[in-house]
Parts: C-alpha cells; sequence; structure tokens
C-alpha cells in the first residue's frame, strides 16, 4: 500500500514542479516530485494539454501555492498591485515577497514558508524593534528584522542557518549572522524572487 502524502507534496504534484513547501526534505530523494512526478488521483497520469484559461489557472494556482495563501488573500495581494503604478505581475511579485512570513523564509531564519508563518505568528519576530506578529505585514526598504532575544529561539535560527548556510541570501535583505540582525536593503524585483511562475498569465486571468 501506498505511503500517505500530505497535503503540500500533493500541491506539487497536481502544478508538476517542486513548490519547496516542506523545507529540507525538498532537497532529497524523498522530494515527491522526484519519486513520482506525476498528478494525484486516479487521472493523475495522462496530463493533458490545458485551454489558455487553464494554463493561467495553474499558473495562479502555482503562485498562490508557494506563497500558502488563500484565494482571498491572493486576490487581496493582486488587487493591491493593480492599484500600484508600474507593471501588475512584477508589483505582485513584490508585494508578495515583502510580507513578513517570506522574508523570514528568505532569511533562512526558518526552512519552509509553512514554519516561518507559524514563527511570525508565535511572535518571534520583531521590525524597527517592535514585535509583529501578522505574517502578511509588509516590510519595506530600511526596515530592521530581529527575532526574540530567547536562548531557544536563537538557537533555533542559529542551527537553521548553518543547515541552510549552503543557501545564498538575496541582494534585497542583509544579514548580520551573529545578532541575527537583518534589514531591508531594497525593495525585491521579479528576478530575486526567482519564481517558475509566468506572472502576466495571473493578470490576464485576473482582467477577464
Ligand atoms: Fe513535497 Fe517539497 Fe517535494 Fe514539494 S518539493 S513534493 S513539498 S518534498
Amino acid at each position: 500500500m501506498g505511503r500517505y502524502v500530505g497535503p503540500s507534496c500533493k500541491q506539487c504534484r497536481r502544478e508538476g514542479i517542486k513548490l519547496f513547501l516542506k523545507g529540507t526534505r525538498c532537497m532529497t530523494a524523498k522530494c515527491e516530485i522526484e519519486k513520482r512526478n506525476f498528478a494525484p488521483g486516479q487521472h493523475g497520469h495522462g496530463r493533458h494539454k490545458l485551454s489558455d484559461y487553464g494554463v493561467q489557472l495553474r499558473e495562479k494556482q502555482k503562485m498562490k501555492r508557494i506563497y500558502g495563501m488563500f484565494e482571498q488573500q491572493f486576490k487581496i495581494a493582486f488587487q493591491r498591485a493593480a492599484l500600484k503604478k508600474g507593471v501588475t505581475g512584477e508589483n505582485l511579485i513584490q508585494i508578495l515577497e515583502q510580507r513578513l512570513d517570506n522574508v523570514v523564509y528568505r532569511l533562512l531564519f526558518v526552512s519552509s514558508r509553512r514554519e516561518a508563518r507559524q514563527f511570525v505568528d508565535h511572535g518571534q519576530v520583531y521590525v524597527n524593534g517592535r514585535r509583529v506578529d501578522v505574517p502578511s505585514f509588509q516590510v519595506k526598504p530600511g526596515d530592521v528584522i530581529e527575532v526574540s532575544k530567547k536562548e531557544k529561539v536563537q538557537k533555533r535560527v542559529k542551527d537553521n542557518l548553518e543547515l541552510l548556510k549552503d543557501r545564498p541570501l538575496p541582494e534585497w535583505l542583509s544579514l548580520d549572522k551573529e545578532t541575527l540582525k537583518a534589514t531591508v536593503v531594497r525593495h525585491p524585483g521579479k528576478a530575486d524572487a526567482g519564481l517558475p511562475v509566468e506572472e502576466s498569465m495571473i493578470v490576464e486571468l485576473y482582467s477577464k
């Protein structure tokens, strides 16, 4: 009998790519995409050609799943992106990257965005000296991000940084690994995010 595959891995299999939802496990041979890259369910083996709408929908689902957001939250982020000056798709990436939970993940304080959300939820993160426990909080250039001074939290973050030391930090964030004090250097761009998603398709989908 097959082993139970948790919802995270099913999401990757549905999209046919690694969405990196499970931290360090995603980098190992235990990754479900490495073992069986076909969609879950009875008809999973036959990936048929999608309509234009289907392709746009898949791109949206991919992006939403990467950032671990619900439909409504994602739609609100899109609406904010559309109201900003500039290219809507790129604005959307910037808004998603600037979420505090994503920043904690990008700083390698934890190994997945899901873990990052919990970490923020539990009040372990400070922005400019004030505790912020809202995962969707938007950081901006100049913001200073720190973690709780509790020994347990500091150790957990330092252990994770050591575990992931081969992964580069994004250029839009700087980090002092001794003090665990990070600064937002500039706004993130599309290239910084390096997402396997065609964001213009999402704009087309929501423009219908
Ligand atoms: Fe599961 Fe991570 Fe592999 Fe996705 S990338 S299938 S979440 S182990």
